[in-house]
């Protein structure tokens, strides 16, 4: 709370105090500034006329301050004049209490205000929730495949911009529709999970795995300029030991891997590409193993 004078200073902490908040008190404008960024009020109650900085520009300040930009504030005012009430409000303002201060108007404003603050408290809590549930596979915890596509663009951009090498790998798991066929869909997602954190404890912080499509995987390399060892290790991590589905069974599956070096030139799409043809020579050579873009296989060679 912020007034320039100490008696209504005194009241307004007094009536406030009395309902069981806790009161910081400044006694002019930087200093309530200063506290607010500090404290980070639920609610500032603000004298609208101090000598100094005033109430307006603290207002300004701390609405262009992120930290602070939702901090309901309450002006206590003389002016009655609703031109300068609206612009106070137009500005950015909560509410005011006008001068003589009622206390019960005073508690009822400063209830309504920290109810704005709750629900704004919520809404970004919220908000935060859905962002992350809609970059998020239910099944594996992966990122999906949207967020996979915005992952794809910044890496390729942090590359660039850096000089730096990257690889994009695709992985599929083999005969997985057998999995289904032979034991029920429910035994198919335990797989893919248990795929998808073999992946993830394979990789390095800064690598990023995706649930790219049904059984498919896209896993960003940034830095490398080679992925064949991660690759083998991935492969070797699923294909090396069952996975335990339930507890009642023991099911031994295997993933074929395409991968490709970014040229440092091309878009995601054409690394993916690159990789995704990577990826069916693999198929094509036999499964469970690690193909680079451009390797000649026996077939081909
Ligand atoms: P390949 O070795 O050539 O990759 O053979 P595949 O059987 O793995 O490939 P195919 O594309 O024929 O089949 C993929 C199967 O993955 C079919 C689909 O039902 C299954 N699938 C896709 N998404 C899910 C899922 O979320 N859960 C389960 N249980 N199965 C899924
Ligand atoms: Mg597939
Ligand atoms: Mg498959």
């Amino acid at each position: 709370m912020a007034e320039d004078s100490a008696l209504l200073r005194r009241m307004l902490g007094d009536v406030l105090r009395g309902h069981g908040w806790t009161v910081l008190e400044a006694g002019d404008g930087e200093t309530a500034l200063r506290l607010a960024q500090a404290e980070i009020p639920s609610v500032l109650l603000m004298a609208r006329e101090m000598e100094g900085l005033d109430g307006m520009a603290v207002l300004d300040a701390l609405r262009a301050d992120p930290r602070t930009a939702d901090m309901p504030i309450v002006f206590v005012t003389g002016h009655t004049d609703a031109r300068d009430l609206a612009e106070g409000l137009e500005r950015g303002a909560h509410d005011y209490v006008r001068k003589p201060v009622d206390p019960v108007e005073l508690v009822a404003r400063i209830r309504t205000a920290l109810r704005l603050r709750a629900l704004h408290d919520e809404l970004a809590r919220r908000n935060a929730e859905l962002e992350q549930l809609a970059r998020t596979d239910v099944l594996t915890g992966l990122a999906n495949r949207r967020h996979a596509d915005d992952v794809l663009r910044s890496t390729i951009a942090s590359s660039r911009r850096h000089n730096r090498a990257m690889c994009a790998v695709l992985v599929d798991i083999d005969r997985f529709k057998s999995v289904n066929d032979a034991h029920g869909h429910a035994a198919g997602d335990a797989v893919l999970r248990e795929v998808a954190v073999r992946l993830t404890a394979g990789l390095r912080e800064e690598d990023v795995a995706a649930r790219w499509g049904g059984e498919e995987f896209l896993l960003l390399l940034p830095d490398s300029p080679d992925a064949t060892i991660v690759c083998e290790r991935l492969r070797a991590s699923i294909a090396d030991r069952p996975i335990n589905v339930h507890g009642l069974l023991e099911l031994y599956v295997s993933a074929s891997f395409g991968w490709a070096p970014w040229t440092g030139e091309e878009t995601g799409e054409a690394l993916v590409g690159r990789a995704d043809v990577a990826l069916y020579a693999a198929k094509a050579d036999g499964r469970n193993r690690v193909v680079a873009a451009g390797e000649r296989l026996r077939e081909a060679a």
